[in-house]
């Protein structure tokens, strides 16, 4: 097998990276592994530079990020492919007299949550992040680029090998990207797991938030016509949603905010951040890593994308 360029793993990184190398005209190998607790699959894909807390470069990249998703949404439109997303600003709420004063919480909040002093809206937005890998595959398979189910257990200079369903396997090719989040410890590289686990509750219309908004230590935002209620925050590989994360969830919904006391649950979901440094560079020749993305792997995933393809010398 050879490809101009072979994409290790089709999360939000991997998959949004093989659409714009394909788009571009090279022949693309994306691979992946399957893994269960993908964050991409859990994630809440909140576009939210400034309540995150970001600065210096990575709050560059993160407007970026922000201000590509319009267009590339757009563009995933005119193929037929709807994505879920909204981009009316993301709010955070002030429980108390301290916070209000950090945020300059000075409006009312746009939904009604128990202890609110006060709300601050800033540009934003969110975005459903299955749903949009969902997209870019089949945007890929009619580029003649379907996923392959693989795992890679090895990457050298202008090689990867692995194990496929019909077996083992060696490909060939000049551009090797390994955007492999949580798991990339394998291929040496300093990324640690943070479980996250969120709920998916089904909502009247009226119980549904306008946009995401961060409230003490979880945020709601709109998901699939219901509310999305995120996250727990455990270090460590952990499979599976517990009661402890449950119950965390439940609580928080119920206590909180008054228009989901009735709410009917839906799904739970969890996932694996890549948390660590943020690192999208070459790591051998002809190999490179898009990796430590943390909480904010969404958000910059059209920031890191555009610095593949500058490293690898494709046109952007
Ligand atoms: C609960 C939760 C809420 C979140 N909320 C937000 C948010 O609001 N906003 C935001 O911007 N970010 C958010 N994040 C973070 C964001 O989802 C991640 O940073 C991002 O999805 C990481 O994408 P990735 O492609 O690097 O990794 P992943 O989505 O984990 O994908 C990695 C892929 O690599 C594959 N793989 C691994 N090893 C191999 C191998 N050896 N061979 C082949 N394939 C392999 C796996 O199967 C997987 O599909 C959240 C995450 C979680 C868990």
């Amino acid at each position: 097998m050879k490809a101009d360029a072979i994409v290790v793993g089709a999360g939000i990184i991997g998959a949004l990276a093989a659409y714009q190398l394909r788009k571009r005209g090279l022949s693309v190998l994306l691979l992946d592994a399957g893994k269960e607790g993908a964050a991409t699959l859990a994630s809440a894909g909140m576009l939210a530079p400034y309540p995150e807390g970001l600065s210096g470069e990575v709050l560059e990249a993160a407007l970026l990020g922000l201000e590509s998703y319009p267009e590339l949404l757009a563009e995933l439109r005119g193929l037929g492919l709807e994505v879920e997303a909204g981009f009316a600003g993301t709010q955070v709420v002030a429980l108390s007299h301290g916070e209000g004063e950090v945020w300059g919480a000075a409006e009312p909040p746009s939904y009604p949550v128990r202890g609110a002093r006060g709300a601050r809206t800033f540009p934003g937005g969110y975005v459903h992040p299955r749903r949009l890998r969902e997209a870019l595959l089949r945007a890929l398979a009619a580029m003649d680029t379907p996923l392959v189910l693989a795992e890679v257990e090895r990457v050298e200079p202008g090689w990867v090998h692995g194990r496929g369903q019909e077996g083992g396997f060696s490909a060939r090719s000049g551009r090797i990207l390994l955007a492999v989040g949580a798991w990339a410890g394998r291929f040496g590289l300093g990324v640690r797991p943070l479980k996250g686990e969120a709920l998916v509750l089904e909502s009247p219309p009226e119980g549904r938030p306008s946009m995401p908004l961060f409230a003490g230590e979880g945020y709601l935002l709109p998901r699939e016509g219901g509310v999305y209620v995120g996250a727990t925050s455990r270090e460590g590989w952990a499979p599976g949603v517990d009661l402890f994360g449950l119950r965390w969830l439940a609580d928080y919904a119920h206590e909180r905010f008054p228009l989901l006391e009735k709410a009917r649950f839906q799904k739970a979901l969890w996932g694996y951040r890549p948390m660590g440094e943020l690192f999208v560079g070459e790591v051998d020749r002809g190999v490179y890593a898009a990796v430590g993305h943390g909480r904010n792997g969404v958000l910059l995933a059209p920031w890191t994308v555009g610095r593949v393809l500058e490293l690898m010398g494709v046109r952007p």
